[in-house]
């Protein structure tokens, strides 16, 4: 059984969440303040965080870059404000997802869902995909270019996952969001935008010159397709 753990000082929030994840068959854990959520995950490496930006304690953003810096367990986080999502992504703290209140427990559950898929399939199957210079483990989620290990979020890993699967072919931005979420609501596919800028700084030589990943101007992104590929 997944575990997950949902860091949240709302506590009818935390009741509702918590619920609606347990009859869809998870194992719940929760904390009300950022620094007690943070040794739950230390003692407890459940598989997946439900974490509130604004906390007591110590603040969302502070607690997902603890959890990045230790791991690749996926973050949703929670947003009271739109406006907070750009920073969110923008700030590399890593989140992978990130749902604004407020917002129907439904949503919540499948988001949580399309992620946990998406993390059993990858430990499923055995593709390893080597590629203009990188090697792409999918089973290990892992990254290496030139031998050197890249170290990305889930998500900037399904982008580029997808993308590299089928070099030179191109992804809307709406695909993409599809990709990383299972689903793909309108009005997110800006947020690709920065996964793909986090993604460039991470994985490319130069960001300013990429040579893996192209922008498309007015459709999205593709894999560059290597000389003498069809
Ligand atoms: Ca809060």
């Amino acid at each position: 059984m997944s575990t997950i753990l949902i860091i949240e000082d709302e506590p009818e929030l935390v009741r509702v969440l918590r619920s609606y994840l347990e009859d869809a068959g998870f194992d719940v854990l929760t904390a009300y303040r950022g620094d007690t959520g943070l040794l739950m995950w230390e003692s407890r490496r459940p598989d997946l965080v439900i974490l509130d930006l604004n906390l007591p304690g110590l603040d969302g953003l502070d607690v997902a870059r603890e959890i990045r810096r230790n791991s690749n367990t996926p973050v949703i986080m929670l947003t009271a404000r739109v406006e907070e999502t750009d920073q969110l992504i923008g700030l590399e703290i890593g989140a992978d997802d990130y749902i604004t209140k407020p917002f129907s427990p439904r949503v919540v559950v499948a988001r949580v869902r399309a992620m946990m898929r998406r993390m059993e399939r990858g430990q499923e199957l055995e593709k390893v995909l080597q590629i203009a210079g990188l090697e792409i483990d999918e089973q290990a989620h892992t990254v290496s270019r030139d031998g050197q290990q890249v170290a990305l979020t889930p998500t900037e890993f399904t982008l580029l996952f997808e993308m590299a699967s089928y070099p030179g072919r191109v992804f809307s931005r709406l695909q993409l969001l599809e990709a990383t979420q299972g689903t793909a609501y309108e009005g997110y596919e800006r947020t690709i935008d920065a996964h793909i800028k986090n993604l460039r700084a991470k994985l490319e030589p130069d960001p300013r010159n990429p040579v893996y990943i192209e922008t498309v101007f007015g459709v999205g992104y593709r894999f560059k397709k290597e000389k003498g590929q069809v």
